[in-house]
């Protein structure tokens, strides 16, 4: 079993190093290189290249949960608690993103910030979660300026020799952020006005809709049920219908099958995977947070005019 092995070379590793008995492997200064930057953990990938964004290479980032991984029950392992023991600071999205959190932190010691707070809150409005609020906050580049203010505040906490680089970068990192928002609200204002509908599986792309001015129609709310039921699937459809939505979407962190009958039902086409849960591997289409929105922004209107977009 690989866990039990590794701790306990990790613990003959201290023990020979202590005593000054390690050999030819301690004295190439590979030990000497190790990284001694504080540690930042984040929940999930989107919030891992944010703060990377603002930390510059003063601190060291790290996600909890790996590219791809379905992040709203994620069941943390025993390994990431191994990791959280070392971490200096945990960040989370908070918004009840995280169902697994709370338990998480509670056996761990390092601080903890939620980083959409301050965010103007959607909440959700149809199913078992109307009324709470949808943590997709960061699928607004504008919310994502304040998380970026918690972070700057918090990595000057952690480390306050660095408070000028944390702030530097911030301001540049937010005049990406208004690029990207721009350009996203300017793509959708030349549809049609009858043309502006997003379909898709998980109801995550509330924050994204308002600020383009996008109509919003999914499965199901969040993907904690992640199953489609008959009457979500028969609403979706009569949306498309009603509204001869040209097509529709599912993310890449859940499985198409339900929307896939949406398709199979009415004229719309599928019009490919929108990322929101997690980034791509680095060499996949949306290694960065700003690839991600560039990425959605463009597969939907691409998808809403029918035109060909590359990469999908
Ligand atoms: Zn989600």
């Amino acid at each position: 079993m690989p866990k039990p092995l590794t701790r306990i070379a990790g613990s003959l590793l201290l023990t020979a190093s202590a005593a000054g008995l390690l050999g030819a492997c301690s004295t190439d200064g590979s030990a000497a290189e190790a990284d001694d930057r504080p540690l930042v953990l984040t929940t999930f990938t989107v919030l891992a290249d944010i703060a990377e964004n603002v930390a510059g290479d003063h601190l060291r980032v790290e996600s909890i949960t790996k590219v791809g991984s379905e992040i709203h029950g994620y069941e943390p392992t025993p390994g990431d608690l191994r990791t959280a023991s070392d971490a200096d600071l945990i960040l989370d999205n908070g918004l009840n993103l995280e169902a697994w959190f709370a338990q998480f932190v509670a056996d761990v010691d390092a601080p903890h910030v939620v980083v959409s707070d301050g965010v103007e809150v959607l909440d959700i409005t149809s199913d078992a979660y109307a009324g709470t609020p949808n943590p997709h906050a960061w699928m607004s580049p504008l919310n994502v300026q304040t998380y970026v203010d918690t972070m700057v505040e918090a990595f000057s906490d952690l480390a306050p020799e660095h408070a000028e680089d944390f702030a530097a970068n911030a301001d540049a990192y937010d005049a990406e952020l208004q690029q990207v928002q721009d350009d996203l609200v300017a793509e959708v204002e030349a549809l049609p006005a009858e043309q502006r509908a997003i379909v898709t599986c998980e109801g995550a792309f509330s924050y994204l809709a308002r600020d383009a001015g996008l109509t919003e129609q999914y499965l199901w709310a969040v993907n904690a049920e992640q199953q489609a039921t008959p009457q979500q699937v028969a609403d979706t459809i009569e949306f498309v219908r009603a509204n001869d939505v040209p097509a529709v979407f599912c993310e890449s962190t859940v499985s198409d099958a339900a929307m896939q009958q949406v398709v199979d039902a009415t004229d719309a086409t599928f019009g490919g995977t929108l990322y929101v849960d997690s980034l791509s591997e680095p060499d996949g289409p949306v290694p960065t947070y700003l690839d991600l929105i560039r990425h959605d922004a463009d597969l939907i209107v691409a998808g809403l005019t029918g035109r060909e977009v590359d990469g999908t």
